[in-house]
């Protein structure tokens, strides 16, 4: 089965490609099928997700995927959420992940709250109008570091601590992070929901 990908994100496109490879499913990025990007106008990761998995849907007639992940804050009642790669513009800083680190250990200066999760929200759709998409959520709690520790990974994980480990996600080898990765969950769950929902009983080739 061909499954357009609603990102053009190389390294999602490999990771997602491996994972679903068992089913026989073949992704294809939407960029190479002439659509361009859906608007993303909401506050949720899902209502993010649906959209531009409809969107990628509509413009190709195949099913679709799509992703939308960030970092919640306890302490900021589970924001920045959808705005997470744009955080530190918010403050003034230029778009990127080290300042992104860095508005956020200024914001968070004399909160004793730490508490926070990485979330990956995956949603998949047959048709633009399927009315019963797929979704899954994987998601890792942690705290948010004082300082930045490690050199691996990217985005947030420098500041990502994770008890369990008592290490930041940037000090981890990258094979133990992606074991333990919100987007290591999400996506076995949705191979799960797709085997379940979309391939079961389905005749053999
Ligand atoms: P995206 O949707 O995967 O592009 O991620 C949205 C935001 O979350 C970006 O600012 C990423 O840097 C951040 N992010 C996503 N995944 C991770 C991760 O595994 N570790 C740290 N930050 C992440």
């Amino acid at each position: 089965m061909k499954l357009v990908l609603a990102s053009n994100n190389r390294g999602k496109l490999a990771e997602l490609q491996a994972m679903l490879a068992p089913l026989g499913v073949q992704l294809i990025p939407q960029a190479e099928l002439g659509v361009g990007e859906a608007e993303e106008p909401f506050h949720t990761f899902v209502e993010n997700a649906l959209a531009k998995a409809r969107h990628a849907s509509a413009h190709t007639g195949l099913p679709a995927l799509a992703d939308d992940a960030g970092l919640c804050v306890a302490a900021f009642g589970g924001l920045p959420g959808v705005q997470t790669a744009h955080y530190a513009t918010q403050f003034g800083y230029e778009k990127s992940d080290a300042n992104n680190v860095r508005a956020l250990l200024e914001q968070m200066a004399g909160i004793a709250d730490r508490r926070a999760a990485m979330v990956s929200t995956l949603v998949a759709v047959r048709s633009p109008q399927d009315p019963e998409p797929l979704i899954a959520v994987g998601r890792v709690s942690g705290e948010i570091a004082r300082e930045p520790r490690g050199a691996g990974g990217f985005g947030f994980d420098p500041v990502m601590f994770i008890p369990a480990f008592g290490k930041t996600f940037a000090e981890l080898p990258t094979e133990v992070k992606n074991a333990h990765s919100h987007r290591g969950r999400s996506a076995q769950q949705m191979l799960a929901l797709m085997r379940e929902h979309w391939f079961a009983g389905t005749p053999k080739p």
